[in-house]
């Protein structure tokens, strides 16, 4: 076994990668900045991709009643009153709906605000490929100027059938060409992408792994689909039971996963927090520790680590 570079873990976590460039232990702060997404409001279409809740996959996320400083002090309360209390400083994320889909005025003052606070050291700002236009990109390269900022890009896959199916709305050049625009201006970025979307095979979610293993990507997302009620998922759920991945499969996916990405991308997920009261399928993924402890368990039993089976291909 590589006894490794990221703390004795097999993979470069984020809980590493956050250590090494602060210097000590960082929380994230969810957030809600009241922002919509073009795939709810009759931009690209009305009921969202197939998969998101009604709280625009930021059902942690703080209360939109509440301003984004407020929503800081009330996240801080929640690490704070924890019994580890460790950790101090915490980054912004910006998780609920598309967050660069609002005015560049609006975003400045939402991000600036979040800055402003104290203990606050960094932006993580969840959005889409097509709601990056180049004035909110000169934004973000004026805030990176000052404080790092992550863009996180909810990719999923890079098969068009599926990405029809799931009513993502952009395409795979739009994703591409987007990643182009923001590490030209150093931005980095975290993709998001979900194990065991429908219709998809085991080669089909290796070969989205494998594109992005090619790619010059910062960090990952690693997740399963799950079926949440309030979405339309839910409906065809319902109508016609489709299979969920097992705890196994899950697992066996994300250390091939693991072993074909490079050392550099940092695994900010491995798995998926379920808002409890709306999970329908599949329940497993409710315990979070047994799935890391198995994701852990398995990586000693193949003796296998991030990178292993990575191949750099010249284009
Ligand atoms: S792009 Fe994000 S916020 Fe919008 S519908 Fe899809 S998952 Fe939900």
């Amino acid at each position: 076994m590589k006894n490794h570079l990221w703390n004795n873990k097999p993979y470069h976590s984020l809980d590493y990668h956050l250590q090494e460039k602060f210097g000590e232990k960082i929380y994230k702060i969810s957030l809600n900045a009241r922002m919509t997404c073009p795939n709810r409001d009759h931009s690209i279409g009305s009921r969202g991709c197939i998969f998101c809740s009604q709280g625009g996959s930021g059902d942690f996320a703080g209360s939109p009643s509440f301003s984004i400083y407020q929503q800081i002090e009330e996240g801080k309360k929640y690490f704070l009153d924890s019994p580890k209390n460790t950790g101090k400083k915490f980054i912004a994320y910006f998780q609920a709906f598309t967050n660069t889909y609002a005015p560049v005025s609006y975003l400045r003052e939402v991000y600036m605000e979040a800055l402003s606070h104290p203990d606050i050291v960094a932006l993580s700002i969840a959005t889409r490929p097509d709601c990056l236009e180049k004035e909110k990109l000169d934004l973000l390269e004026e805030i990176q100027s000052k404080k790092p900022v992550f863009i996180e890009l909810g990719l999923q896959t890079i098969h068009e059938e599926t990405a029809c199916f799931i009513r993502r709305g952009y395409s795979l050049p739009c994703f591409e060409e987007t990643l182009r625009a923001c590490r030209s201006r150093k931005i980095p970025i975290v993709v998001h992408t979900i194990f065991g979307l429908p219709f998809e095979t085991e080669k089909m979610m290796m070969e989205t792994i494998s594109y992005l293993a090619q790619k010059d990507i910062q960090g990952i997302k690693l997740q399963l689909l799950q079926v949440l009620k309030t979405t339309d998922l839910a409906l065809i759920y319902k109508e016609k039971p489709f299979k969920t991945l097992t705890l196994e499969e899950y697992v066996d996916y994300v250390v091939r996963a693991i072993e074909i990405l490079p050392e550099t991308v940092v695994i900010h997920r491995l798995t998926g927090d379920p808002p409890k009261d709306l999970l329908i399928a599949p329940l497993w993924c409710l315990k979070k520790r047994v799935v890391l402890n198995t994701i852990h368990k398995e990586f000693q039993r193949r003796n296998t680590w991030q990178g292993k089976k990575y191949k750099r291909l010249t284009s």
